[in-house]
Protein backbone atom coordinates (compact mmCIF):
# COMPACT_ATOMS: atom_id res chain seq x y z
CA UNK A 1 0.00 0.00 0.00
CA UNK A 2 1.68 3.42 -0.64
CA UNK A 3 -0.16 7.10 -0.33
CA UNK A 4 -0.86 6.95 -3.79
CA UNK A 5 -3.20 3.85 -4.54
CA UNK A 6 -6.56 5.19 -4.38
CA UNK A 7 -5.71 7.58 -6.98
CA UNK A 8 -4.03 5.09 -9.54
CA UNK A 9 -7.10 3.39 -8.82
CA UNK A 10 -9.51 6.01 -9.24
CA UNK A 11 -8.28 7.20 -12.49
CA UNK A 12 -8.08 3.39 -13.81
CA UNK A 13 -11.36 3.55 -13.37
CA UNK A 14 -12.59 6.46 -14.67
CA UNK A 15 -10.65 4.76 -17.63
CA UNK A 16 -12.36 1.95 -17.68
CA UNK A 17 -15.91 3.48 -17.07
CA UNK A 18 -15.28 5.04 -20.15
CA UNK A 19 -14.03 2.23 -22.42
CA UNK A 20 -10.46 3.75 -22.43
CA UNK A 21 -8.89 1.30 -20.97
CA UNK A 22 -5.71 0.07 -23.35
CA UNK A 23 -4.46 -3.02 -23.52
CA UNK A 24 -1.24 -4.38 -24.82
CA UNK A 25 -1.26 -7.98 -27.22
CA UNK A 26 1.93 -9.72 -27.42
CA UNK A 27 3.39 -10.19 -30.87
CA UNK A 28 5.15 -13.88 -31.04
CA UNK A 29 6.38 -12.71 -34.94
CA UNK A 30 8.23 -10.26 -36.49
CA UNK A 31 6.63 -7.13 -37.56
CA UNK A 32 4.90 -7.46 -40.88
CA UNK A 33 1.37 -7.90 -42.95
CA UNK A 34 1.06 -11.62 -40.96
CA UNK A 35 1.52 -11.55 -37.55
CA UNK A 36 1.45 -14.06 -34.83
CA UNK A 37 -0.21 -12.61 -31.71
CA UNK A 38 -1.61 -14.14 -28.36
CA UNK A 39 -2.03 -17.29 -30.36
CA UNK A 40 -3.29 -16.42 -33.68
CA UNK A 41 -2.60 -15.21 -36.61
CA UNK A 42 -3.79 -11.95 -38.23
CA UNK A 43 -3.31 -9.84 -40.85
CA UNK A 44 -2.33 -6.27 -39.54
CA UNK A 45 -2.94 -2.98 -40.98
CA UNK A 46 -1.68 -1.15 -37.54
CA UNK A 47 2.35 -1.15 -37.98
CA UNK A 48 3.97 1.67 -39.25
CA UNK A 49 6.48 -0.45 -41.15
CA UNK A 50 5.70 1.20 -44.44
CA UNK A 51 8.34 -0.14 -46.61
CA UNK A 52 8.25 -3.99 -44.94
CA UNK A 53 11.61 -2.66 -43.56
CA UNK A 54 11.45 -3.59 -40.31
CA UNK A 55 11.81 -7.70 -40.65
CA UNK A 56 14.21 -7.13 -44.24
CA UNK A 57 16.99 -9.86 -44.34
CA UNK A 58 19.81 -6.99 -45.27
CA UNK A 59 19.09 -5.40 -41.94
CA UNK A 60 18.88 -8.26 -39.95
CA UNK A 61 22.52 -9.06 -41.29
CA UNK A 62 24.00 -5.44 -40.46
CA UNK A 63 22.61 -5.24 -37.28
CA UNK A 64 23.91 -8.83 -36.44
CA UNK A 65 26.90 -8.26 -38.06
CA UNK A 66 27.66 -4.77 -36.09
CA UNK A 67 26.71 -6.74 -32.97
CA UNK A 68 29.76 -9.10 -33.34
CA UNK A 69 31.79 -5.94 -34.70
CA UNK A 70 30.66 -3.35 -32.09
CA UNK A 71 28.70 -5.25 -29.46
CA UNK A 72 25.40 -4.78 -28.16
CA UNK A 73 24.85 -1.67 -25.77
CA UNK A 74 26.12 1.76 -26.18
CA UNK A 75 28.03 1.84 -23.08
CA UNK A 76 28.34 5.32 -22.23
CA UNK A 77 26.48 8.66 -23.39
CA UNK A 78 27.62 10.74 -26.80
CA UNK A 79 29.33 13.41 -24.70
CA UNK A 80 31.67 10.38 -22.81
CA UNK A 81 32.26 7.61 -25.08
CA UNK A 82 28.88 6.37 -26.65
CA UNK A 83 29.88 8.29 -30.25
CA UNK A 84 30.19 5.32 -32.53
CA UNK A 85 31.87 4.86 -35.79
CA UNK A 86 28.39 3.68 -37.05
CA UNK A 87 26.79 6.94 -35.39
CA UNK A 88 29.10 9.04 -37.10
CA UNK A 89 28.95 7.46 -40.43
CA UNK A 90 24.35 7.50 -39.75
CA UNK A 91 24.61 10.95 -39.50
CA UNK A 92 27.11 11.98 -42.38
CA UNK A 93 24.81 9.71 -44.61
CA UNK A 94 21.27 11.61 -43.14
CA UNK A 95 22.88 14.66 -43.61
CA UNK A 96 23.62 13.87 -47.24
CA UNK A 97 20.63 12.33 -48.14
CA UNK A 98 18.51 15.37 -46.27
CA UNK A 99 20.63 18.00 -48.21
CA UNK A 100 21.46 19.50 -44.93
CA UNK A 101 24.91 20.14 -43.51
CA UNK A 102 24.52 17.92 -40.29
CA UNK A 103 22.64 15.72 -38.28
CA UNK A 104 22.31 14.45 -34.87
CA UNK A 105 20.87 10.84 -33.48
CA UNK A 106 18.53 10.39 -30.95
CA UNK A 107 17.32 6.88 -29.06
CA UNK A 108 13.86 8.06 -29.81
CA UNK A 109 11.79 10.40 -31.72
CA UNK A 110 9.96 11.33 -28.74
CA UNK A 111 13.33 12.29 -27.13
CA UNK A 112 14.47 13.89 -29.81
CA UNK A 113 11.46 16.23 -30.39
CA UNK A 114 10.91 16.50 -26.48
CA UNK A 115 14.93 17.79 -26.59
CA UNK A 116 14.92 19.90 -29.70
CA UNK A 117 12.08 21.81 -28.98
CA UNK A 118 12.93 22.53 -25.20
CA UNK A 119 16.60 23.58 -26.66
CA UNK A 120 15.53 25.98 -28.87
CA UNK A 121 12.55 28.01 -27.31
CA UNK A 122 13.33 29.31 -23.92
CA UNK A 123 11.06 31.31 -21.47
CA UNK A 124 10.77 34.60 -23.09
CA UNK A 125 10.04 33.03 -26.76
CA UNK A 126 6.72 31.97 -28.32
CA UNK A 127 6.01 28.61 -29.37
CA UNK A 128 3.26 27.78 -31.82
CA UNK A 129 2.16 24.53 -33.07
CA UNK A 130 -0.42 22.56 -35.11
CA UNK A 131 -3.22 21.40 -32.28
CA UNK A 132 -2.89 17.87 -34.46
CA UNK A 133 0.35 17.86 -33.43
CA UNK A 134 2.30 14.55 -32.24
CA UNK A 135 2.45 14.24 -28.20
CA UNK A 136 5.88 15.04 -28.70
CA UNK A 137 6.28 18.09 -29.80
CA UNK A 138 3.54 19.04 -27.69
CA UNK A 139 5.17 17.92 -24.62
CA UNK A 140 8.58 19.40 -25.86
CA UNK A 141 6.44 22.98 -25.93
CA UNK A 142 5.46 22.55 -22.64
CA UNK A 143 8.93 21.83 -21.30
CA UNK A 144 10.15 24.66 -22.95
CA UNK A 145 8.51 26.92 -20.37
CA UNK A 146 8.09 29.20 -23.58
CA UNK A 147 4.37 30.97 -24.62
CA UNK A 148 2.74 28.05 -26.00
CA UNK A 149 0.10 28.32 -28.79
CA UNK A 150 -1.53 25.64 -30.52
CA UNK A 151 -3.15 26.93 -34.22
CA UNK A 152 -5.80 25.73 -36.22
CA UNK A 153 -5.32 22.21 -37.52
CA UNK A 154 -2.83 22.99 -40.85
CA UNK A 155 -4.56 26.36 -41.16
CA UNK A 156 -1.87 29.15 -42.13
CA UNK A 157 -4.07 31.77 -41.54
CA UNK A 158 -4.49 30.85 -37.42
CA UNK A 159 -0.83 30.81 -37.34
CA UNK A 160 -0.33 33.92 -38.93
CA UNK A 161 -3.26 35.44 -36.28
CA UNK A 162 -0.88 33.99 -33.14
CA UNK A 163 2.40 35.51 -34.46
CA UNK A 164 1.03 38.75 -35.32
CA UNK A 165 -0.54 39.05 -31.82
CA UNK A 166 2.74 37.77 -30.36
CA UNK A 167 4.31 40.04 -32.02
CA UNK A 168 1.78 42.81 -30.66
CA UNK A 169 2.17 42.06 -27.09
CA UNK A 170 5.68 41.40 -26.46
CA UNK A 171 8.17 44.07 -26.39
CA UNK A 172 10.72 42.12 -26.07
CA UNK A 173 13.81 42.83 -28.68
CA UNK A 174 14.99 39.20 -27.86
CA UNK A 175 11.67 37.41 -27.95
CA UNK A 176 11.98 34.72 -30.61
CA UNK A 177 8.93 32.36 -32.32
CA UNK A 178 9.29 28.56 -33.05
CA UNK A 179 6.56 27.20 -35.12
CA UNK A 180 6.31 23.69 -34.89
CA UNK A 181 4.05 21.31 -37.07
CA UNK A 182 4.33 17.28 -38.59
CA UNK A 183 5.07 16.85 -42.10
CA UNK A 184 2.31 14.12 -42.47
CA UNK A 185 -0.29 14.18 -39.47
CA UNK A 186 0.03 10.65 -37.53
CA UNK A 187 -4.10 10.23 -36.73
CA UNK A 188 -5.48 11.98 -39.73
CA UNK A 189 -3.07 11.46 -42.35
CA UNK A 190 -2.91 14.68 -44.23
CA UNK A 191 -0.18 16.13 -45.49
CA UNK A 192 0.93 19.52 -43.91
CA UNK A 193 0.44 22.89 -46.42
CA UNK A 194 4.04 23.27 -45.69
CA UNK A 195 4.43 25.93 -48.69
CA UNK A 196 1.93 28.33 -46.60
CA UNK A 197 3.40 27.56 -43.05
CA UNK A 198 6.60 27.78 -44.41
CA UNK A 199 5.41 31.81 -46.02
CA UNK A 200 3.46 32.81 -42.87
CA UNK A 201 6.84 32.03 -41.03
CA UNK A 202 9.43 34.18 -43.16
CA UNK A 203 6.74 36.99 -42.83
CA UNK A 204 6.40 36.96 -39.30
CA UNK A 205 10.68 36.19 -38.55
CA UNK A 206 9.91 32.65 -37.19
CA UNK A 207 11.76 29.32 -37.33
CA UNK A 208 10.30 26.30 -39.06
CA UNK A 209 10.34 22.96 -37.51
CA UNK A 210 8.93 19.97 -39.60
CA UNK A 211 8.65 15.77 -38.09
CA UNK A 212 8.68 14.20 -40.94
CA UNK A 213 8.32 10.75 -38.89
CA UNK A 214 5.51 9.27 -41.53
CA UNK A 215 6.26 11.49 -45.01
CA UNK A 216 10.36 9.72 -44.74
CA UNK A 217 11.31 6.71 -47.05
CA UNK A 218 7.08 6.92 -48.03
CA UNK A 219 6.96 10.27 -49.92
CA UNK A 220 9.13 11.46 -52.20
CA UNK A 221 11.62 11.00 -55.20
CA UNK A 222 13.79 8.53 -53.42
CA UNK A 223 11.64 8.96 -50.09
CA UNK A 224 12.93 12.07 -49.46
CA UNK A 225 10.13 13.12 -47.73
CA UNK A 226 6.96 15.96 -47.77
CA UNK A 227 9.70 18.67 -46.74
CA UNK A 228 12.09 17.57 -50.15
CA UNK A 229 8.15 16.76 -51.95
CA UNK A 230 6.78 20.16 -51.52
CA UNK A 231 9.89 21.53 -53.25
CA UNK A 232 11.25 23.74 -49.66
CA UNK A 233 14.36 24.91 -49.47
CA UNK A 234 16.79 24.52 -46.29
CA UNK A 235 15.85 28.36 -45.50
CA UNK A 236 12.43 27.42 -45.49
CA UNK A 237 12.42 24.47 -42.83
CA UNK A 238 15.77 25.28 -41.07
CA UNK A 239 14.95 22.20 -38.35
CA UNK A 240 13.79 18.91 -39.92
CA UNK A 241 12.85 15.43 -37.61
CA UNK A 242 12.73 11.85 -39.18
CA UNK A 243 12.41 8.99 -37.01
CA UNK A 244 13.36 5.19 -37.12
CA UNK A 245 10.87 3.59 -36.17
CA UNK A 246 8.80 3.75 -39.56
CA UNK A 247 9.57 3.54 -42.48
CA UNK A 248 13.27 3.00 -41.88
CA UNK A 249 12.19 -0.12 -39.58
CA UNK A 250 14.61 0.58 -37.17
CA UNK A 251 14.65 2.53 -33.99
CA UNK A 252 15.55 5.91 -33.57
CA UNK A 253 15.49 9.37 -35.04
CA UNK A 254 17.68 12.24 -36.25
CA UNK A 255 17.44 16.08 -36.56
CA UNK A 256 19.06 17.92 -39.48
CA UNK A 257 20.15 21.78 -40.31
CA UNK A 258 22.89 23.92 -40.22
CA UNK A 259 26.29 23.28 -38.42
CA UNK A 260 25.53 25.83 -36.14
CA UNK A 261 22.22 24.21 -35.13
CA UNK A 262 23.51 20.73 -34.58
CA UNK A 263 26.68 21.84 -33.09
CA UNK A 264 24.32 24.19 -30.40
CA UNK A 265 22.27 21.15 -29.79
CA UNK A 266 24.84 19.08 -29.37
CA UNK A 267 26.16 21.03 -26.27
CA UNK A 268 22.82 22.21 -25.23
CA UNK A 269 19.70 19.46 -25.72
CA UNK A 270 19.30 17.94 -22.33
CA UNK A 271 17.51 14.67 -23.43
CA UNK A 272 20.85 14.52 -25.91
CA UNK A 273 23.50 14.82 -23.50
CA UNK A 274 22.12 12.62 -20.00
CA UNK A 275 21.63 9.85 -22.21
CA UNK A 276 23.12 6.30 -23.51
CA UNK A 277 24.16 6.03 -26.73
CA UNK A 278 21.81 4.41 -29.19
CA UNK A 279 22.86 0.81 -29.56
CA UNK A 280 25.79 0.62 -32.78
CA UNK A 281 24.21 -1.96 -34.56
CA UNK A 282 20.90 -0.26 -34.77
CA UNK A 283 23.06 2.54 -36.14
CA UNK A 284 24.57 0.23 -38.57
CA UNK A 285 20.91 -1.45 -39.58
CA UNK A 286 19.61 1.95 -39.73
CA UNK A 287 22.25 2.84 -42.61
CA UNK A 288 21.40 -0.20 -44.46
CA UNK A 289 17.95 0.85 -44.44
CA UNK A 290 18.60 4.74 -45.67
CA UNK A 291 20.45 2.76 -48.79
CA UNK A 292 17.41 0.56 -49.36
CA UNK A 293 15.07 3.53 -48.98
CA UNK A 294 17.09 5.63 -51.41
CA UNK A 295 16.37 2.79 -53.99
CA UNK A 296 12.31 1.67 -53.36
CA UNK A 297 10.73 4.14 -56.04
CA UNK A 298 9.19 0.85 -57.27
CA UNK A 299 7.63 -0.10 -53.93
CA UNK A 300 6.51 3.17 -53.01
CA UNK A 301 4.75 2.95 -56.36
CA UNK A 302 3.28 -0.17 -55.11
CA UNK A 303 2.35 1.68 -52.04
CA UNK A 304 0.51 4.36 -53.30
CA UNK A 305 -1.44 2.08 -56.20
CA UNK A 306 -2.79 0.22 -52.77
CA UNK A 307 -3.20 4.04 -51.00
CA UNK A 308 -5.74 4.67 -54.28
CA UNK A 309 -7.15 1.57 -54.30
CA UNK A 310 -7.88 1.63 -50.54
CA UNK A 311 -9.97 5.25 -50.61
CA UNK A 312 -11.72 4.91 -53.75
CA UNK A 313 -13.21 1.67 -52.75
CA UNK A 314 -13.96 2.58 -48.89
CA UNK A 315 -15.66 6.01 -51.11
CA UNK A 316 -17.99 3.13 -52.79
CA UNK A 317 -19.06 1.89 -49.07
CA UNK A 318 -19.64 5.27 -48.01
CA UNK A 319 -17.83 5.47 -45.67
CA UNK A 320 -16.97 8.43 -43.59
CA UNK A 321 -13.27 8.90 -44.38
CA UNK A 322 -10.97 11.62 -44.25
CA UNK A 323 -9.24 13.04 -47.44
CA UNK A 324 -5.44 11.25 -47.21
CA UNK A 325 -3.67 10.40 -49.84
CA UNK A 326 -0.85 8.50 -47.08
CA UNK A 327 -0.62 5.28 -45.64
CA UNK A 328 -2.51 6.52 -42.88
CA UNK A 329 -6.50 5.83 -43.47
CA UNK A 330 -8.99 6.75 -40.65
CA UNK A 331 -12.27 5.95 -40.95
CA UNK A 332 -14.07 8.26 -38.08
CA UNK A 333 -16.56 6.50 -36.23
CA UNK A 334 -17.44 8.62 -33.63
CA UNK A 335 -18.72 7.03 -30.45
CA UNK A 336 -15.84 4.72 -28.27
CA UNK A 337 -18.17 1.67 -28.00
CA UNK A 338 -19.09 1.64 -31.61
CA UNK A 339 -15.65 2.02 -32.31
CA UNK A 340 -14.38 -1.30 -30.09
CA UNK A 341 -17.61 -3.09 -31.10
CA UNK A 342 -16.29 -2.94 -34.39
CA UNK A 343 -12.72 -3.61 -34.27
CA UNK A 344 -13.42 -6.34 -31.86
CA UNK A 345 -15.71 -7.70 -35.07
CA UNK A 346 -12.85 -7.07 -37.52
CA UNK A 347 -10.26 -9.09 -34.88
CA UNK A 348 -12.63 -12.52 -35.17
CA UNK A 349 -12.35 -11.94 -38.86
CA UNK A 350 -8.51 -12.09 -38.61
CA UNK A 351 -8.04 -8.29 -38.69
CA UNK A 352 -5.94 -6.25 -36.49
CA UNK A 353 -6.99 -2.65 -37.03
CA UNK A 354 -5.71 0.54 -34.67
CA UNK A 355 -9.04 1.78 -32.57
CA UNK A 356 -7.95 4.81 -31.76
CA UNK A 357 -9.66 6.71 -28.85
CA UNK A 358 -9.51 9.89 -27.22
CA UNK A 359 -7.23 11.29 -25.55
CA UNK A 360 -5.31 10.30 -28.24
CA UNK A 361 -7.98 12.50 -30.87
CA UNK A 362 -10.63 14.81 -29.62
CA UNK A 363 -13.53 13.67 -28.29
CA UNK A 364 -15.94 12.54 -30.31
CA UNK A 365 -13.60 11.66 -32.84
CA UNK A 366 -12.77 7.87 -32.06
CA UNK A 367 -11.53 5.94 -35.23
CA UNK A 368 -10.37 3.21 -37.14
CA UNK A 369 -6.95 3.84 -38.25
CA UNK A 370 -5.94 1.79 -41.15
CA UNK A 371 -2.50 1.68 -42.10
CA UNK A 372 -1.15 0.77 -45.27
CA UNK A 373 2.29 -0.77 -46.07
CA UNK A 374 4.52 -1.48 -49.44
CA UNK A 375 3.87 -5.03 -48.34
CA UNK A 376 0.07 -5.08 -48.69
CA UNK A 377 -0.88 -6.45 -52.10
CA UNK A 378 -4.63 -6.23 -53.39
CA UNK A 379 -5.78 -9.13 -52.20
CA UNK A 380 -4.98 -8.02 -48.27
CA UNK A 381 -6.80 -5.12 -49.18
CA UNK A 382 -9.83 -6.72 -50.88
CA UNK A 383 -10.25 -9.11 -47.45
CA UNK A 384 -10.41 -6.34 -45.14
CA UNK A 385 -13.00 -4.60 -47.23
CA UNK A 386 -14.89 -7.69 -47.66
CA UNK A 387 -15.37 -7.34 -43.92
CA UNK A 388 -15.86 -3.76 -43.64
CA UNK A 389 -18.96 -4.29 -46.09
CA UNK A 390 -19.97 -7.07 -43.74
CA UNK A 391 -19.66 -5.12 -40.44
CA UNK A 392 -21.90 -2.35 -42.65
CA UNK A 393 -24.66 -5.13 -43.02
CA UNK A 394 -24.84 -6.19 -39.35
CA UNK A 395 -25.27 -2.42 -37.88
CA UNK A 396 -21.37 -2.29 -36.53
CA UNK A 397 -20.40 0.39 -39.30
C1 LIG B 1 6.03 8.12 -34.00
C2 LIG B 1 6.24 9.59 -33.98
C3 LIG B 1 7.18 10.17 -33.13
C4 LIG B 1 7.89 9.36 -32.08
O1 LIG B 1 8.90 8.61 -32.61
P1 LIG B 1 9.44 7.35 -31.79
O2 LIG B 1 10.75 7.07 -32.41
O3 LIG B 1 8.44 6.28 -31.98
O4 LIG B 1 9.57 7.77 -30.37
C5 LIG B 1 7.41 11.52 -33.23
N1 LIG B 1 6.72 12.29 -34.12
C6 LIG B 1 5.78 11.77 -34.91
C7 LIG B 1 5.05 12.66 -35.85
C8 LIG B 1 5.50 10.41 -34.87
O5 LIG B 1 4.55 9.89 -35.64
Amino acid sequence: MTTFDSRWQDRLTERLAAGLLRRRRILTSPQGVNVSVDGRTYRSFCSNDYLGLANDPRLKDAAAKAIIDSGVGGGASHLVLGHHYEHEALECELAEFTGREKALVFSSGYMANLAVVAALANKTDGVFEDKLNHASLIDGGLLSGARFQRYLHNNAQSLSNYLKRFDEKNSREDAKKLVVTDGVFSMDGDVADLKSVSEVCRQHDALLMVDDAHGLGVIGHQGRGSVSHMQLTVDEVPVLIGTFGKAFGTAGAFVAGSSLLIDYLTQFARPYIYTTSMPPAIAAATRESLRIIQKSDDKRAHLQMVIAYFQTELKCLGLDVLESNTAIQPIIIRSNEKLIRLSTFLEEQGFLVGAIRPPTVPENTARLRVTLSAEHQKNDVDALLASLKQAQHLGLL
